[in-house]
């Protein structure tokens, strides 16, 4: 069973900052014992004090944080046409950042060898780092087993198929990795460096571009399930005989919602012939982007509203079945199709939230549209090393032998 001070560094950690009088009402204990007990978390060093001055006007509490130098860790996001690494301190704060163009039809090896490339280029813009690496995070958009550390398959990659993602990534740094999904990484990135989402103690930052994924956080945590596989809202089933989706299944919402659906399905209708004022835009369908179909449906064009509004039911018939399971109090729409079309997007989703989900779980949800945050995928890695890191060092600092 967790201790009041595991429990605590971890409500600590999420909220970024907090207040002792807060957390003794949130873990209903007293003033005494709370008292007592961050003074364990501050005599290992695990939380950081600042502020708590007296004035005129009255004393201001002393804000607790996590040691950001308890640990500094490398983040690596590997995307489709980039590999972006950056070193950050224990919370997030980024010291270093470096990116290299890359395809995802590279061979393994050669992405491997990004990374490093990466890393170092991090480590070089960061300049001095005032302690060592203690562990890195990676985070992949293709298909993954994160439990065994396996990339399953990555869409259009052959060389990606069953790959030991994890192992081959241990062996070419020679240290701990953290592997899991990017859009998870981004989630924690967001929830934890955006304060008026962090508030929130239940939530779901979906993902919205070339795939579709998604972060859930209940009671302040982050969900991972039981075998680290949870937040797949892109492959939720809505139609048993609708289009094939990159998993192999029929009918998931990434099969209609995601960005390379939306585009294929108007370039489909392109070449079918179909009127659109798309037609005089792009010599060829292939050229067609998801910003051209935007700005004609908000002209009015009747194929690219179609197709984003297509899109949009079924990403909001996603949202909403999470929206009714998990009963958070706010849904986070981001990625580069929720930035295109966020407008189409939210709307969208607010309308199956209120027509799919008891009054009880709409009332008072907030839908937003993320806006583009730099770094928010590699910074959400690198926090995703941190949590594991954490994990370990509270263990260790915290372990009282049996007596
Ligand atoms: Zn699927």
């Amino acid at each position: 069973m967790r201790s009041l001070e595991e429990s605590l560094f971890w409500e600590i950690f999420y909220r970024h900052q907090a207040v002792r009088s807060e957390l003794a009402r949130l873990f209903d204990v007293s003033a005494a014992t709370m008292s007592r007990s961050t003074a364990v978390l501050l005599a290992k060093h695990l939380v950081v004090e600042s502020g708590g001055t007296s004035s005129s006007r009255g004393r201001r509490p002393a804000l607790l944080q996590v040691n950001p130098a308890l640990a500094y860790v490398a983040g690596i996001e590997i995307d489709r046409d980039r590999v972006t690494a950056v070193i950050t301190d224990m919370t997030g704060n980024l010291l270093g950042r470096s990116g290299v163009a890359a395809t995802a039809s590279n061979p393994v090896r050669k992405t491997l060898k990004d990374c490093r490339e990466a890393v170092r280029a991090a480590f070089a813009d960061a300049g001095r780092v005032p302690g060592q690496l203690a562990r890195i995070g990676v985070g992949h958009t293709g298909m993954l087993d994160v439990e065994n550390g396996l990339c399953l398959d990555w869409e259009g990659a052959p060389h990606w198929r069953r790959v030991n993602l994890r192992g081959a990534l241990r062996e070419t740094f020679d240290m701990e990795i953290t592997l899991d999904d990017r859009a998870r990484a981004v989630a924690l990135a967001q929830h934890l460096l955006w304060p008026e989402y962090r508030r929130h103690r239940s939530a779901i930052y979906v993902q919205i571009g070339t795939g579709i994924g998604a972060g859930i956080f209940v009671n302040g945590r982050m969900v991972r399930g039981a075998t680290l596989a949870g937040g797949e809202i892109g492959h939720i089933v809505i139609d048993r005989n609708g289009p094939l989706c990159a998993c192999g299944k029929r009918g998931c919402v990434e099969a209609f919602a995601s960005l390379g659906a939306t585009i294929a399905r108007v370039r489909q209708a392109l070449e079918k012939g179909a009127k659109t004022s798309l037609r005089t835009q792009v010599k060829s369908p292939s050229q067609l982007t998801v910003e051209m179909i935007v700005s004609a449906a908000r002209q009015g064009d009747p194929l690219a509203a179609t197709a984003l509004s297509e899109a949009g039911d079924a990403l909001g018939f996603g949202v909403a079945n999470a929206v009714q399971l998990l009963n958070p109090s706010l849904v986070v729409l981001a990625g580069k199709f929720a930035n295109a079309a966020s407008d189409f997007l939210l709307e969208a989703v607010t309308r199956a939230i209120h027509s799919q989900c008891f009054e009880t779980m709409s009332r008072g949800l907030e839908v937003r549209v993320a806006p583009f945050r730099k770094d928010a995928g590699p910074v959400g890695c690198a926090l995703l090393a941190s949590l594991d890191v954490g994990a370990a060092l509270v263990q260790k600092a915290l372990f009282v032998p049996p007596s």
